[in-house]
């Protein structure tokens, strides 16, 4: 029996990797001039800093996490996020001690027991950024203008931007009692998920995707209703700060997004050609996170976009990544006593800079011109015998299809003027 990846993973296979690729540079480039700084956090925490960061009423701590203990008994998680992480680094390396905000951004791998299905898995990547230690709202719009600025680089246009503001600890809970106030009467329509929530995280209710529940949602008190005046006037700046970079939005009242930490702003961009999963990134205000986690308190936001829902979109739209450089030169070889000069020629032109190839299966001189072509070499080297005898080989257009006759001292300088 063969053993295939586990459910929920995939690999990344020659032919999506260079897409894959791509959107990395891009979204590299895009946060550098931005001003983030990249970070790179292990795969596993302390299983204690998810459950006090994320929350442990979120559906993430309690249903998805790959915890495990290691072989000294220690409770740890395999990251089912990447923001908790780079706030634990924040305060283990004091970088609220030096100049604010810190901005910083992720790419990497992330984790969570979800019910796998089309653009959803249980191995999935992320690209990120967080900027900590300023409640200033340019930064919120900053992050929404960052992370749509890599969706537009990359040809995909065709989104969505939903915003709300689900207030603070000092608004939030008028609003959670007027929430289950209004709920209370359909606690019973309410799926089980949700009868939980009502207690400890009511907001959950709103975007949950039982229609049962969408509908006991439909009319619900509003939490951009219930802001207090430094949220509200946050909120405005947000909304006009967007309105002067000239980003189109819409106010969703129904997004609250799945985990405790946020405040204040939060916002989704959606794809309009995704299906079932459309969210390509979410994001939003955590002022309180670093004090839970132990730190100065320190106002920060952040986003994270899922990779393949990039890809999925990139595919849905047919855009490609720019091509990558091909195959510059192919070496006809022949198993005879030469063998050891040819391969020593080939590492020559790999050592000048070149992308070379050659025979490893003692191949027909046919069948190599046949795999040189396929592979689009621009040039074929062969190296007959009688050739290596008198230091030249043959060196073939395979554009033109010119051959000529080429002496082996000046090969490499002239293959780098003409294809490096
Ligand atoms: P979240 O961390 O849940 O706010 O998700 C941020 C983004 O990550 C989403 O908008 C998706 O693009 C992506 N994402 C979340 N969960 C998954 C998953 N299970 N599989 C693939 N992508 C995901």
């Amino acid at each position: 029996m063969l053993v295939k990846a586990p459910r929920g993973t995939a690999d990344l296979l020659p032919g999506q990797i260079e897409r894959w690729r791509w959107v990395e540079e891009v979204a590299r480039d895009v946060f550098r001039q931005f001003g983030y700084a990249e970070i790179v956090t292990p795969i596993f925490e302390h299983t204690e800093l998810f459950e006090r960061g994320i929350g442990d009423t979120t559906d993430v701590v309690n249903k998805q996490m790959y915890t495990f203990l290691d072989r000294g008994q220690r409770s740890l998680t395999l990251r089912p996020e990447g923001t908790a992480s780079v706030v634990r680094a924040y305060l283990e390396h004091h970088m609220y001690s030096g100049p604010q905000p810190v901005k910083l951004f992720y790419i990497g791998p992330i984790f969570r027991y979800e019910r796998p299905q089309a653009g959803r898995y249980r191995q999935f990547h992320q690209l990120g950024a967080e900027a900590l230690g300023s409640q200033d709202p340019a930064l919120d719009v900053e992050m929404i203008a960052m992370s749509i600025e890599i969706f537009r680089r990359l040809g995909l246009a065709d989104f969505l931007v939903h915003i709300n503001s689900i207030g603070c600890e000092v608004c939030r809970p008028a609003y959670k009692d007027a929430l289950r106030a209004y709920l209370q009467p359909k606690l019973d329509g309410l799926c089980r998920t949700c009868f939980e929530r009502y207690e400890k995280n009511p907001l959950r209710i709103l975007d949950c995707k039982v229609a049962a529940c969408q509908d006991a949602a439909k009319g619900a008190p509003r939490s951009v209703d219930y802001l207090c005046e430094s949220c509200r006037e946050h909120f405005d700046a947000v909304q006009k700060y967007l309105d002067a970079l000239g980003i189109s939005y819409e106010l969703n009242e129904m997004l609250v997004r799945g985990l405790d930490y946020y405040t204040k702003t939060v916002f989704e961009v959606e794809s309009r050609s995704l299906g079932a999963q459309s969210a390509l990134l979410g994001g939003g205000r955590y002022d309180g996170l670093v004090e839970e986690c132990g730190g100065p308190s320190t106002p920060a936001v952040g986003f994270a976009a899922g990779m393949e829902r990039a890809m999925l979109a990139l595919e849905e739209q047919g855009i490609q990544a720019p091509s990558t450089r091909g195959v510059d030169a192919f070496v006809v070889a022949f198993a005879n006593d030469k063998r050891g000069q040819v391969l020593a020629l080939v590492h020559q032109l790999r050592q000048a800079g070149l992308v070379v190839e050659t025979d490893y299966l003692q191949r027909s001189m046919k069948a190599q011109m046949k795999a040189a072509s396929r592979m689009n070499a621009a040039r074929v080297i062969i190296c007959g015998e009688d050739e290596l005898s008198r230091d030249v080989v043959q060196l073939r257009d395979m554009t033109s299809g010119v051959q000529e006759e080429v002496p082996l001292a000046t090969l490499v300088e002239r293959l780098r003027a003409e294809l490096c």
